[in-house]
């Protein structure tokens, strides 16, 4: 199979793109896609375009005979979750590719994997590549928004409420399982169910781009939690000059991680610490405070209120008896 084929059967068909032989869907903002040498975007007045890009190495990002569909889901979702975190609405994507070989059955499920994601979040494929090497998939995302309403990292003031979106903790508890299938038989009956909704949150995070867009007029700063809350808190508390206060008992988790993990002490640390949850992390000035916790109130938002921005440096964290409680673990870090 040529390259072109490859793009035109896996991927320019399904995207609906000027150019597949089903290619009269109209994809919008896009006035020339696949087939030129550039995608022509058309972005309308008074709108700014976001773009993010990340990349998934197979042995590294997930493991090397995971499905094929759900890591086309996971490619795509994660990098959507980044146009989220800026508040903006999610329209294109770019895909490279790089395949060992050309397996029809791995890039069926890829291909259904990723455009049932982009079907979902309302992001159209506008264009890529594919080379020969080891397994890797990189994307480019693009979103708009309004001009200069993107939330930032570094728009927090001392005193703005934290909050987080969704619940905690349950994709880092999900990395213990995943790939270990000797594991999966150890679990007993009753933790299963809570085990497979815990793998379903490692492979099919949720990037919340609805909850973005109400943010974009009342956050003051946010960040998607890639690398867990303290690190990613972290980089708002750095970018805005502050200090952060948690409180622990706050900390949003889910039934299936408490089912899972009985210990509260692990519960916690996979809340603060374990990666791979994107959920939003985000502050609200005080003045603000009452309108989200009635966007919340009205069900247009799943959010809790887990601290606070301060004056000066660094973390802490407060266990409900007002005690500072420290951990050895930050995140994940990557270098
Ligand atoms: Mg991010």
């Amino acid at each position: 199979m040529s390259e072109f084929s490859l793009i035109q059967r896996f991927f320019a068909e399904q995207a609906g793109l000027p150019g597949s032989r089903e290619g009269t869907e109209q994809v919008s903002g896009l006035r020339v896609g696949i087939g030129d040498d550039c995608a022509v975007l058309d972005l309308a007045a008074g709108e700014e375009l976001v773009t993010t890009t990340d990349t998934l190495v197979s042995g590294v990002h997930f493991p090397e005979d995971a499905e094929a569909e759900l890591i086309g889901q996971r490619a795509l979702r994660v990098n959507l979750s980044d146009v989220a975190a800026m508040g903006a609405q999610a329209r294109w994507f770019l895909l490279s590719l790089t395949l060992p070989d050309e397996d029809e059955n791995w890039l069926e499920g890829f291909s259904d994997g990723l455009f049932s994601a982009a079907r979902q979040y309302g992001c159209s494929l506008i264009g890529g590549n594919t080379t020969r090497g080891p397994l890797s998939i990189s994307i480019t995302a693009f979103g708009t928004v309004p001009k200069g309403k993107a939330l930032l990292r570094s728009g927090a003031r001392a005193g703005d409420e934290i909050y987080v979106t969704g619940s905690l903790g349950d994709a880092a508890a999900a990395l213990g399982v995943i790939g270990l299938p000797d594991t999966w038989g150890t679990i007993p009956g009753s933790q299963k169910e809570a085990t497979a909704s815990l793998i379903k949150r490692y492979w099919q995070p949720s990037p919340r781009l609805a909850e973005g867009l109400v943010l974009r007029d009342l956050a003051s700063a946010a960040i998607d939690i890639s690398d867990g809350l303290l690190a990613d808190l972290g980089h708002i508390a750095k970018a805005s000059d502050l200090g952060a206060e948690l409180r622990l008992a706050a900390l949003p988790q889910s039934s299936a991680l408490r089912a899972a993990v009985s210990n509260d002490a692990e519960r916690n640390v996979l809340a603060l610490a374990g990666g791979d949850d994107y959920e939003l992390c985000f502050t609200v000035h005080p003045d603000k405070v009452s309108v989200l916790d009635g966007e919340i109130a009205e069900g247009r938002l799943i959010a809790s209120r887990v601290g606070r921005m301060v004056a000066g440096g660094g973390m802490r964290c407060y266990d409900k008896n007002g005690q500072e409680v420290s951990f050895d673990k930050s995140g994940y870090q990557h270098f």
